[in-house]
């Protein structure tokens, strides 16, 4: 179709006065459709084009899509409303654009929500910010009065280069005016800042040479990269054996082929160590992509990556939301990671929504994990992804040998939470000059605190769950909502003064064991609530990597994709944690993943490391694999569980979440809507029931659990069940939570 007829042909579909074009327009807003706009005579309007738009009573960012989305009811073409102005920034490219329908209709988020989460970076949408400099002009007469300081800044900005007038007058040692009295003179010109580029990684900087196994593991992944089509390889091997070293060739090599690489970490991974390896191996730092970046930063990083000039993003997940113009590989390490999860807003899996992403841009993806979810061990399984082994570490180094305290029989003396056995360790460990590492997932000081006299438990007031003593910051916390209050001096119900007492360890409660047990020992305590960011968290790695602890005290924050050399034991302190919440079908999994890395960060790479850990269940069967060492023996225990019970991969869960600031509504209305659940053979729906955490932030909460086998349409099921539920009141609030990781 040529275009004079083609540009009719649309007139004429809207109705709209000759000459006058619409373009359906997407809001990043929680709406699931597009919006027609005339384009001005002149304007440029293309698909994926950023523009202002008159919307409601505000002008906000849109995004021009490339066709209609939603109910598409013709607009009046004499009510339609123009676009404001274009927006000076790279458009998004059609991909985005497809992702985002595909995670929109996976997740049942509202279209405009996932592109919202494209879009989170405000800078790049605002005009340049030039920043002025100075630079020195070449062959100027010199200046009437030269001056020592004069003589002195002429002598730094000799090399001609263009620096902020600070910059330049702190070099010299001198003040601003200096510098102004010589562009007076004309000797300093006034020129804009480039923009800093992007370095570019150079695939061959810095190449390993690999062992056997490794080889094949690299040549596999090669091979993925240079069929130049979708794939996934499940890159499966213990901590240490060079499951990194192993992917930088895979990223090499599409570097080389001139396309961009994301690797996706979870957040806590993304340390000084990860960045400083891939250095040494491309010869610059990656772009980051996390939570922490300054705004100024992101726009200029979504710039970068929008036009091609990022080749390399190293991030947490909400960096799969970039936009990409020639991604070609996808690595998500620690794959079996649940902070891929994402539990807000959109609740999206970010290893999934990776895999989902290589299909859509029919490039390679490569999950890689000593502890694989059994999602993907079931998917390399059957072969339909690609299986790469790594069986050994690199260093030769034996895996840890662990064993478990079985608390039933060697008790812990009262108040105490380190039995003698991890004691005894400990010393140990010291006296050969090595580090030792507790482990307790669990912040704070007490999990719990009650009065002695009435018996009374501290609870927040507007959540269930327990205040949690945070005896640093002399407060008692909510988990779940962020209440806080200063630690009470007497009961708050019988006023009884001094009656309250802290019951259960937090990582606090074992730090003050510790300071106790051994007074000359260097302790380093890491949880998240008390380290304020990654700058900080990268800097107390570094000093453990560096041997100047000697134990090391932490929540999971310290189970994750760390190295350190001097760590010889592990100590679980509490090995059952993970194991009590019963109807989260994924608790043993996340247990047996989490006690695997803690212990496998013991001796990785000089002498066998030792695991030690308390239990009570020391015959649960996620006990017996750590303890044997024996992944596969979970792994056929698991996937027979989850084959049992149609769990997922097998079947496919989604959760409903119904709340309201009303007890009763909230019952009301989850029953209306599990009531109104369409009849279906094959999809069962649980529930309602009350949540496990009943109240959150003041909201009453009740849930409701969908089971689906694996070949049935669960987003269909649930549109159409979602097509039969009333308008509901403004306070109510429905959560689809597909594929869920939390059951609370
Ligand atoms: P993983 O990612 O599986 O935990 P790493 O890639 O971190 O393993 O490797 C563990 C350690 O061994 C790292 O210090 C790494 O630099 C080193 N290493 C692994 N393979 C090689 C190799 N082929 N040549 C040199 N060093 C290697
Ligand atoms: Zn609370």
């Amino acid at each position: 179709m040529n275009a004079p007829l083609d540009s009719l042909l649309e007139i004429l579909d809207n109705g709209a006065t000759p000459g006058a074009r619409s373009v359906p327009v997407l809001m990043p807003v929680a709406l699931d459709q597009t919006y027609d706009y005339l384009v001005p005579e002149g304007m440029e309007a293309g698909p994926g084009s950023f523009v202002l738009v008159p919307f409601g009573p505000q002008t906000r960012i849109g995004i021009v899509w490339d066709g209609p989305r939603g109910d598409g009811k013709p607009v009046d073409p004499k009510k339609m409303k123009a676009l404001t102005s274009g927006i000076d920034a790279p458009p998004l490219p059609e991909i985005s654009m497809r992702f985002a329908e595909w995670v929109a209709r996976y997740t049942l988020a509202p279209l405009g929500m996932v592109v919202r989460m494209m879009m989170s970076a405000d800078t790049a949408f605002e005009p340049p910010k030039h920043r002025f400099g100075v630079a020195i002009v070449e062959g100027a007469a010199p200046p009437p009065k030269i001056t020592p300081a004069r003589t002195r800044v002429l002598d730094v900005a000799a090399d001609g280069l263009v620096r902020a007038k600070s910059d330049l007058a702190e070099l010299a040692g001198c003040s601003t005016g200096v510098i102004d009295g010589l562009a007076a003179a004309g000797m300093l010109v006034e020129v804009a800042i480039p923009e800093r580029v992007f370095p570019r990684p150079n695939p061959a900087h810095a190449t390993a040479t690999f062992t056997a196994d490794q080889t094949r593991a690299v040549d596999s992944l090669k091979s993925a990269v240079d069929a130049q089509n979708f794939s996934v390889t499940l890159l499966d091997g213990v901590t240490g054996s060079g499951k990194t070293e192993v992917y930088f060739e895979a990223v090499a090599r599409v570097l080389e082929a001139g396309q961009q690489t994301l690797i996706l970490l979870p957040e806590i991974a993304l340390t000084s160590q990860f960045l400083d390896r891939f250095e040494r191996r491309f010869g610059v730092r990656p772009v980051e992509w996390h939570s922490a970046l300054r705004p100024a930063e992101r726009g200029r990083i979504w710039k970068g990556v929008a036009r091609g000039d990022v080749r390399c993003v190293v991030g947490a997940r909400s960096a799969l939301f970039l936009p990409f113009c020639q991604l070609g590989l996808i690595v998500v390490d620690e794959e079996h990671d649940q902070g891929f999860k994402q539990d807000d807003r959109v609740h999206y899996q970010g290893r999934d929504m990776a895999v989902v992403r290589g299909s859509l841009g029919k490039f390679p993806v490569v999950l890689a994990s000593a502890t694989p979810s059994i999602e993907s061990h079931v998917n390399a399984l059957i072969g339909r992804y690609r299986h790469a082994v790594l069986p050994g570490r690199f260093s030769g180094v034996e895996m840890p040998d662990v064993s478990a305290i079985d608390l039933r029989s060697e008790k812990l003396e009262p108040g105490k939470w380190l039995s003698q056995r991890l004691v005894q360790g400990i010393t140990e460990t010291i006296e050969k000059g090595q580090q030792s590492l507790l482990f307790l997932n669990r912040r704070g000081y007490a999990p719990l605190t009650l009065c002695r006299s009435c018996g009374h438990r501290l609870e927040c007031p507007q959540c269930t769950a327990w205040l949690v003593e945070h005896r640093f910051k002399k407060k008692l916390t909510c988990h779940h909502c962020g209440f806080s209050l200063a630690l009470p001096e007497k009961c708050p119900k019988c006023a009884t003064p001094g009656s309250l007492v802290a019951c259960g360890p937090g990582v606090e409660r074992v730090q003050e064991e510790v300071a106790e047990r051994f007074p000359d020992a260097r302790v380093a305590l890491l949880s998240s609530d008390l380290i304020p960011g990654l700058t900080e968290m990268r800097e107390i790695i570094r000093s453990i990597e560096a041997r100047e602890f000697d134990i090391i005290i932490g929540t999971q924050i310290v189970a994750k994709g760390h190295n350190f050399p001097g760590l010889a034991l592990v100590g679980v302190v509490d090995g059952d944690l993970g194991l009590a919440h019963g109807a989260d079908p994924r608790a043993a999994e996340r247990t047996f993943q989490l006690l695997h890395q803690v212990t496998g960060r013991a001796g990785r790479t000089s002498f066998v490391g030792r695991g030690l850990v308390q239990t009570y269940a020391p015959e649960h069967p996620v006990m017996q694999a750590i303890v044997a060492g024996d992944r596969d023996a979970f792994l056929n225990y698991e996937v027979r569980t989850r084959q049992a019970g149609l769990l997922p991969p097998y079947g496919r869960l989604a959760a409903i979440i119904i709340s309201s600031r009303d007890k009763a509504l909230t019952e009301t209305v989850a029953r209306d809507i599990a009531r109104r659940a369409p009849q279906s053979d094959a999809i069962s729906v649980l529930g309602p029931s009350e949540a496990p955490i009943s109240v959150v932030r003041g909201r009453y909460r009740w849930r409701l659990l969908v089971k689906a086998p694996r070949d049935v349409d669960l987003q269909g099921y649930l549109r159409a069940w979602a097509g039969t539920i009333p308008k509901l009141k403004s306070d109510v609030r429905i959560t689809v939570d597909i594929d869920p990781y939390n059951f609370l």
